[in-house]
């Protein structure tokens, strides 16, 4: 069994936004799913969307189902952080709900589409934004096969978006390649709880240690 990361072990205290993106079928779904249940204090995001749902998907649960009207009134009373139309449908994520969840002190991952992810980095250039790639495109149109959810239709048009999707991932900070699942596991993995780690994200508690060591209550810099 795969330990899990206790929450103690970070020290932050404002929940960081995770954006995860990828073209369709590389395994961001599985990929996040094995980091919510490795790593404690994430919250995975559900999005909301036209989409109809898969057999097996539940609502409220994979996604927020809803009509395109339903939608396009949730885009108008901007209820959303960011929406998106991606293959034919809309997806956006529910901005109240992320809110909170950061207020609590939650990571939150963001399983969204590269359109959606440039609108979160203008608005919070503060989060990680992390490219999962294909080992090849072969193996890509493979997956989505496997994953026997889609019309041949709906896999002709993720494949066609997949060129376009693998350009935008220069504009992420890090990239994944989605080989071996195990390793690419642990490097999503390591990724997160490396920057939990930054000093960036930690200078409250340094400022609480120094008040303790009734020390000037600035944090500053270290010269060598
Ligand atoms: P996405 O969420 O990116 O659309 P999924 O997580 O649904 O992709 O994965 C698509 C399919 O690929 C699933 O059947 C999943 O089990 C499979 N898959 C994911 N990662 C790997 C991997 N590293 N090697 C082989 N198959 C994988
Ligand atoms: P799928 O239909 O395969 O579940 O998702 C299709 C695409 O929509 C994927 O690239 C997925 O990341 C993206 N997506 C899912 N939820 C959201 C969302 O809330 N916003 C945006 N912009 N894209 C999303």
């Amino acid at each position: 069994m795969t330990k899990r990361i206790n929450s103690t072990n970070s020290i932050t205290t404002q929940g960081m936004l995770i954006v995860v993106s990828g073209p369709s079928g590389v395994g961001k779904g599985t990929l996040c799913n094995i980091l919510i249940n490795r790593v404690e204090n994430l919250f995975l995001s559900i999005s909301a969307t036209t989409r109809l749902p898969r057999v097996g998907e539940i609502d409220g649960q994979n996604y927020i189902f809803m009509s395109h009207e339903v939608f396009e009134e949730k885009i108008r009373k901007g209820d959303f952080l960011e929406w998106a139309r991606v293959y034919n449908n809309y997806y956006g994520t529910p901005k109240d709900m992320v809110y909170q969840q950061l207020r609590e002190g939650k990571d939150v991952v963001l399983e969204i589409d590269i359109q959606g992810a440039a609108q979160v980095k203008k608005n919070h250039p503060q989060g990680i934004f992390i490219f999962i790639s294909p080992p090849n495109i072969n193996e890509l149109k493979k997956r989505i096969i496997k994953r026997g959810s889609d019309s041949k239709d709906s896999i002709e048009l993720r494949m066609k978006c997949a060129a376009d999707e693998i350009k935008a991932a220069l504009d992420y900070d890090y990239i994944i390649l989605n080989d071996d699942l195990n390793q690419a596991a642990l490097s999503l993995q390591s990724i997160v709880l490396a920057e939990r780690c930054k000093v960036s994200r930690n200078t409250k508690i340094l400022q609480k240690l120094r008040e303790e060591c009734g020390d000037d209550v600035s944090v500053h810099r270290l010269t060598y």
